[in-house]
């Protein structure tokens, strides 16, 4: 370890990337729902789900985000045998914006849902 160059320094300089203004980077109200699941802030390379306008279709939710605190909520539901994510956006003006991914296979749903958790889609 001759000359003090450390591997990687310069990346550990670079400028981080500028926070999202997203809502749901962190809670926005206190939070007292035990047990609430709360997705982590989108990654900044995190991949994009193929929202769609609602259906309208019934969805059998069978997991969610907590929707207390944040402003934007996910669902994860059965519809017709097939698995799909809905996104609730609730602003300030009291309108709702929903969207819906494509009803998938059930291990493709549950790949985009994990991704939504860990930050790594959004
Ligand atoms: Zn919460």
């Amino acid at each position: 370890m001759a000359g003090g160059y450390v591997y990687g320094a310069s990346r550990q300089r670079a400028p981080r990337p500028e926070p999202r203004p997203a809502e749901s980077a962190a809670p926005s109200r206190p939070c007292f729902t035990p047990g609430a699941v709360h997705p982590a802030p989108p990654a900044p390379a995190a991949a994009h789900l193929p929202w769609h306008s609602p259906t309208g279709d019934r969805l059998r939710v069978q997991r969610h985000t907590c929707e207390s605190c944040r402003d934007t909520s996910f669902e994860y539901g059965l519809i017709g045998g097939r698995y799909r994510i809905r996104r609730t956006v609730r602003r300030p003006s009291g309108i709702w914006t929903v969207h819906e991914t494509p009803a998938v296979r059930k291990d493709v749903a549950l790949w985009w849902w994990q991704g939504l958790l860990s930050g790594q889609a959004e």
